[in-house]
């Protein structure tokens, strides 16, 4: 999502001032008039939260993985057919294999619904680096249409630890900072486990997500704590147990190809 925090214009200083100016403007990336994560000590995008430790993934893991036989392809490079936007139809770019934001066109969502899954995807940021923070390659990929997995340009790019690529949006930082160089094709190999509510709307069990970011593993059967949101608290309304994959469009031409889903533990549907 958007951060409103700007940094200032720096013309006129000299190198050294600007490299200062520079440090002191990234230290104070993100927020502490947010209210604070149920069961952290962290604001919602806290300043002061660390980012996690930058290593650097292997050079491909699950890249261009076929699908398994039983999986249900929903990108396979040459059409939106799966896809559905605000208004209708799907109105990303298709080109050479992959997908792209098309500013302004909205999210788009799988036309299916699902429970417990597997999802595989492949996302790169744009090669050509503008902006800073939140402002570098922001998509996102909304399980169930609420939950956000950041998708961000986050190699060498400070912003808020709970909105770094990989983040579950304003809760949880990434693991680990596994990201690739803008442009570079990555993946996602993400295993998500539905909430489910009694009939009086009583949350019976949170959702659970375990997320692997270009082979390393970035979240581990983490809670989620409810649907994300920009300097908002998380927060769970009931809803039947199924959902749509959501892209966001954040106004950044972001690329994504190679989308399949393998189903799990699927009860009756709604
Ligand atoms: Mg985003």
């Amino acid at each position: 999502m958007r951060n409103t925090h700007r940094f200032g214009v720096a013309t006129g200083l000299c190198a050294a001032a600007l490299a200062t100016f520079n440090l002191h403007a990234l230290a104070a990336e993100g927020y502490k008039d947010t209210p604070i994560i149920p069961g952290q000590k962290w604001h919602v995008h806290d300043s002061d939260r660390p980012m996690a430790p930058v290593i650097t993934p292997a050079e491909t893991f699950s890249l261009g993985a076929p699908p398994p036989s039983d999986a249900l392809v929903l990108f396979d490079g040459k059409d939106l057919a799966n896809w559905v936007g605000d208004k209708g139809a799907a109105r990303w770019k298709v080109e050479n294999g992959y997908m792209e934001v098309a500013k302004g066109t909205g999210a788009i969502r799988t036309r299916g619904a699902f429970e417990d899954f597997q999802l595989h995807l492949e996302f790169a940021t744009p090669a050509e680096v503008h902006g800073h923070s939140q402002e570098r390659g922001n998509s996102g990929v909304f399980l169930h249409g609420r939950y956000e997995i950041q998708v961000l340009d986050s190699f060498e790019n400070p912003t808020y630890a709970d909105g770094q690529c990989g983040a579950i949006y304003g809760q949880w930082p990434p693991l680990f900072n596994a990201c690739k160089k803008p442009g570079e094709w990555q993946s996602y190999d993400i295993v998500f486990q539905a909430p489910h509510w009694d009939d009086a709307g009583k949350l019976l069990k949170p959702a659970y997500v375990t997320v692997i970011q270009n082979g390393v593993v970035i979240h581990d059967h983490r809670e989620i704590l409810g649907a994300t949101g920009h300097r908002v608290l998380p927060k769970y309304s009931p809803y039947p147990s199924h959902g749509p994959i959501e892209l966001q469009d954040h106004g950044n031409p972001t690329r994504f190809r190679n989308i399949w889903l393998r189903k799990l533990n699927e009860s009756e549907q709604p």
